[in-house]
């Protein structure tokens, strides 16, 4: 193996033509040691850079030699955001930056290579702009489950143990360090525009809208006022978003206004949990002490970021078209909920969408009230209840009682989904057990890495987590009606 990039590597440097005013040019943080914990080879695949070796990965990934074509130095991106609904203008990347952008060679769009622990920045504050390598590798795990789960999430493409101690309230400490490479289609978020709205930089928020348009909603461009456009896409989007959250299971812990991208790509893995069982209010950050951005309350924090976002476009565009799009969330987010929900489960979304919504509210209700096991319930319930299935289910009592016997037959009543037959025939469906991501199962990999140097837990995790990718994709659940264009499954 040549160990080189390939001759179809496109580096990009889109961002910078947005002007100087809108990152700070950086140098990574010199690290004392480099050990190549994790590499993305499926996406490394589609960006031409699978046959770099190992110590040319680690010159670009973790001492951040330019990648050619990208920029000759990292960017330290400026954004602003609300924090807990507090407005916060100290913030921007403050142990990250954006390390290069590059072409994605399968469906041809931009595709940025952002950081997290690359060292200090002018946003840094306090702060040593360091990532302990636990927060690296769950970032790691959480991204992979997302999507596995049918979630359009970030991808972790690279993560590099770098040899310092670090001090953490949240870890015993000192503990140990890395830096994370993260593929994602932006890292422009709604904090990105709240920035120049505050700062009353017109101009500047013409060409970001501009920008936004050009590289990732290129069809709102062809609109009649294709601000409002841009705004119904993200909005779209971001509904899509949560309530594949929230079919997943998944509790993103923090979802202030600079962690909302402009793609509705899930990103930015701190505090994260996956429910055991239905608990709308199940919190997962620490520090959120009202339960802000509990499960069930997601929905309603992308809500009030989006009208955040509303804010910053009025100018540009007119409130009597940007209201209703804002209004219009719930609804979409509705729907987006039945969609998933269904087809998690291999079921046709029905016409009467109404229906589809009881149903699924139901579900929910159900799950919630008998306080089953998630992700068990999704794995025995696939095809709607289908008798084998359930009787070879260590819950089969459960589905015995009235409620779940109700339910039961009220999903037996949909069609099947296109993917459910080739699904059933999968070796994931034919397991015993669905693959999970519970919090313990996530401090077993980590104490394995922490008190043995184990990493094969973790490798092992990985693999079973991409078996289950296999079977969502065979469901369709990755490429169906609710596919975005980065969706193309990878070859498995
Ligand atoms: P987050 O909660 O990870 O989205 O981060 C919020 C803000 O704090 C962002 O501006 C981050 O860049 C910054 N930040 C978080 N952790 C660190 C750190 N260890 N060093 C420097 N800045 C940080
Ligand atoms: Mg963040």
């Amino acid at each position: 193996m040549t160990e080189k990039i390939d001759s179809s590597f496109r580096g990009e440097t889109a961002h910078a033509s947005l002007g100087s005013e809108f990152y700070d040019p950086v140098m990574a943080a010199r690290f004392p040691r480099h050990i190549l914990r994790f590499r993305n080879d499926a996406w490394a695949e589609r960006i031409g850079l699978a046959r770099l070796g190992e110590a040319k990965w680690i010159d670009h990934f973790a001492r951040f030699e330019p990648l050619p074509g990208s920029f000759p130095e990292p960017l330290a991106l400026r954004y602003h955001g609300h924090q807990f609904r507090v407005y916060n203008p100290d913030l921007g990347d403050g142990r990250g930056f954006l390390f290069a952008q590059v072409r994605d060679l399968v469906d041809g769009r931009l595709l940025d290579l952002g950081t997290k622990g690359s060292g200090q920045t002018p946003y840094s504050r306090s702060a040593d702009g360091r990532l302990t390598l636990k927060g690296g590798v769950r970032e790691i795990l959480a991204a992979e489950m997302l999507e596995a789960s049918g979630v359009y999430t970030s991808k972790t493409f690279s993560l590099v143990e770098t040899g310092e101690a670090l001090q953490r309230s949240d870890e015993p400490s000192p503990t140990r360090s890395a830096v994370l490479v993260r593929l994602s289609h932006s890292h422009i978020r709604i904090g990105s525009f709240q920035r120049l709205a505050v700062r009353e930089e017109h101009d500047a928020m013409r060409r970001l809208v501009d920008h936004v348009i050009e590289h990732h909603w290129p069809e709102a461009g062809k609109a009649a006022d294709p601000v409002a456009a841009l705004y119904e896409c993200i909005t779209d989007a971001t509904s899509r978003l949560v309530a594949e959250w929230f079919a997943a299971g998944f509790v993103h812990g923090v979802l202030n206004t600079d962690n909302i991208n402009v793609t509705g790509e899930s990103f930015d893995y701190g505090p994260w949990r996956f429910l055991e069982t239905f608990d709308p209010r199940f919190t997962a950050a620490y520090f959120d002490q009202f339960g802000l951005y509990s499960f069930a309350r997601q929905p309603e924090a992308i809500h009030w970021n989006l009208a955040r976002f509303g804010e910053c476009l009025i100018p540009l565009s007119d409130q009597a078209r940007i209201e209703p799009i804002f209004d219009g969330f719930t609804a979409r987010f509705q729907k987006a909920l039945a969609r998933q929900t269904l087809a998690r489960l291999g079921l046709a979304m029905p016409d009467d969408t109404d229906r589809a919504i009881g149903i699924v509210h139901d579900f929910y209700g159900t799950l919630y009230m008998s306080k089953a096991p998630f992700e068990r319930t999704f794995f025995d319930l696939l095809g709607g209840g289908i008798r084998e299935r359930l009787e070879a289910s260590p819950e089969r009592a459960r589905y015995e009682t009235p409620d779940w016997a109700g339910m039961i037959g009220t999903l037996q009543s949909l069609d099947p989904a296109p993917g459910l037959e080739p699904a059933l025939a999968h070796p994931y469906a034919a397991g015993d057990a669905p693959e999970t991501m519970l919090i313990d199962e996530v401090e077993a990999i980590w104490s394995a890495i922490d008190r043995d140097d184990d990493w094969r837990p973790l490798e092992e995790k990985i693999a079973r987590i991409r078996a289950r990718r296999a079977f969502s994709t065979t469901l369709g659940l990755l490429r169906g009606p609710n596919a975005r264009p980065n969706h193309v499954p990878l070859a498995d």
